[in-house]
C-alpha cells in the first residue's frame, strides 16, 4: 500500500474499531496518531458513542497512549447539541440518554423533562443508547412522540462492541420508540451530513480530507456522502471477505489497521 497520509490536509478517525476496541487499544494504532502528528497537520476524532463527553473521550485516549484535546473530539451528542441549538432553541426536550446527553441538550439551550407532568410540553425528543436506560425515560419518549414531538436520535447502530460481548446501540432504543408510537425518527450522527460538517468545520483546512473508520455503512458511506475520501481499516467490526462484498461507496484504501494505512 502506497503511503496516503501525504495525500491530505486533514484527518477524521473513528474511535471504536479504528483506535480501540473495547478497553484494549489497536496495537500500533498511537504511534500511527503521533506519526500524522508530527507532520504538523490538524486531525479531530469523530465517534457515534453518544455515552461520553468529549471530556471522557479525552481521558480514554491519553490513557491508551494517544495525546489529544476535547476541541479534537466530536461525539454524536455534540453534534446533537449543535443540531437542537439550530432548530429547537428554548425548546422543552424529553431526554432517553445518558447524563452526558442531558449536559449536550442543555447545553444546547433546552429544558429537560424531569416531572412526569411536563412530558405533554415537550417540543422533541431526544434518543441516545446508554447503560441504565430505564422503562420510565422510555414510556415518557413514547408518550411525547405519540403527541407529535419530532423525534431526534444520535444514531440507528444496532450493536455497540463491548469487552464482554455486544451490547444493544441506539438503533434498538430508536426501534422501541418508533414501534410504540408510530413516529419517524431523525438520526444526526455517523453517517448524516451534520456529523461529517462539524468535524470539517474543527479540522479548519481548505485541503482534501480523509476520513478512516471500520463500519462500511456509516463511516465509508457517510463519508463519501459528504463529499469526502473514506479509508476502511480492518481492526473492528468489518471483516475483508465483507469489504470485497461491499457495492456501496468505495473507500480509497483498505488497511489491516490504522498503523498499516498511515505506515510511512
Ligand atoms: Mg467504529
Amino acid at each position: 500500500m502506497p503511503p496516503i497520509a501525504g495525500r491530505y490536509a486533514g484527518l477524521i478517525l473513528d474511535l471504536d474499531g479504528c483506535l480501540w476496541v473495547g478497553a484494549r487499544a489497536v496495537p500500533g494504532a498511537p504511534e500511527a496518531v503521533d506519526r500524522w502528528r508530527a507532520s504538523g497537520k490538524p486531525l479531530v476524532f469523530l465517534t457515534n458513542d453518544p455515552r461520553s463527553a468529549p471530556e471522557d473521550v479525552v481521558q480514554r485516549l491519553w490513557g491508551h497512549g494517544v495525546r489529544g484535546s476535547a476541541h479534537e473530539v466530536v461525539t454524536s451528542g455534540v453534534v446533537m447539541q449543535e443540531y437542537l441549538a439550530e432548530r429547537f432553541p428554548g425548546g422543552v426536550a424529553v431526554v432517553v440518554g445518558s447524563p452526558a446527553m442531558v449536559r449536550h441538550v442543555q447545553g444546547a439551550g433546552l429544558r429537560v423533562v424531569s416531572r412526569e407532568s411536563h412530558v405533554p410540553d415537550a417540543d422533541v425528543v431526544v434518543l441516545a443508547g446508554h447503560p441504565d436506560l430505564s422503562y420510565r425515560e422510555l414510556t415518557w419518549a413514547v408518550r411525547a412522540a405519540h403527541r407529535g414531538a419530532p423525534v431526534i436520535a444520535t444514531g440507528r447502530d444496532r450493536l455497540v462492541p463491548s469487552e464482554n460481548g455486544v451490547v444493544p446501540g441506539t438503533g434498538a432504543v430508536v426501534a422501541y420508540v418508533e414501534y410504540a408510537s408510530g413516529a419517524e425518527a431523525v438520526a444526526v450522527g455517523k453517517p448524516g451530513p451534520d456529523a461529517w460538517r462539524i468535524a470539517r468545520e474543527r479540522l479548519a483546512v481548505d485541503g482534501p480530507v480523509l476520513a478512516v473508520g471500520d463500519r462500511l455503512d456509516s463511516d465509508v458511506g457517510g463519508a463519501v456522502a459528504a463529499g469526502l475520501d473514506a479509508a476502511l481499516v480492518l481492526s473492528g467490526v468489518t471483516s475483508r471477505d465483507e469489504a470485497d462484498a461491499w457495492r456501496g461507496a468505495r473507500p480509497v484504501a483498505v488497511a489491516d489497521d490504522l498503523g498499516a494505512l498511515l505506515a510511512d
